[in-house]
């Protein structure tokens, strides 16, 4: 059953849920924190015999930072969501995300068939 009023997740799951976001956010600062750390480490240290491997080194840790920073900006928006009451609704349809989506990912924010289709059209373009 859904109350528009109390959203679609119950008070209960939703506390449970904004706590595993939190709990995730502060691992992800953590974890951003030491990429930027080495990154500094390794800029010092760094010199032009060893340029060609540090260079795969840095790609690595930089795509590594983008999904670590897009999983924080989604983290960031659940939670902002959790506060406005809109948390548990798709940001694209507007339809409720079925719970156990919701479990297994706290941080969508889009329901399954919304999410699909952006990654379909990520495939074909
Ligand atoms: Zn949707």
């Amino acid at each position: 059953m859904v109350d528009a009023k109390k959203g679609v997740v119950s008070g209960k799951n939703l506390e449970h849920i904004k706590k595993s976001l939190l709990e995730r956010k502060k691992e992800l600062e953590d974890q951003l924190a030491d990429l930027y750390q080495m990154k500094g480490v390794m800029g010092e240290v760094q010199d032009a015999g060893d340029q060609a491997q540090s260079l795969s080194l840095e790609t690595l840790k930089i795509s590594l930072q983008d999904n670590e920073m897009a999983e924080y900006n989604m983290i960031g928006q659940a939670l902002r969501m959790i506060e406005d009451g809109t948390y548990g609704m798709c940001i694209e349809c507007g339809q409720p995300i079925a719970e156990r989506r919701l479990k297994s990912y706290p941080n969508a924010t889009r329901c399954l068939i919304c999410q699909e289709g952006i990654e379909d059209g990520r495939r074909e373009g």
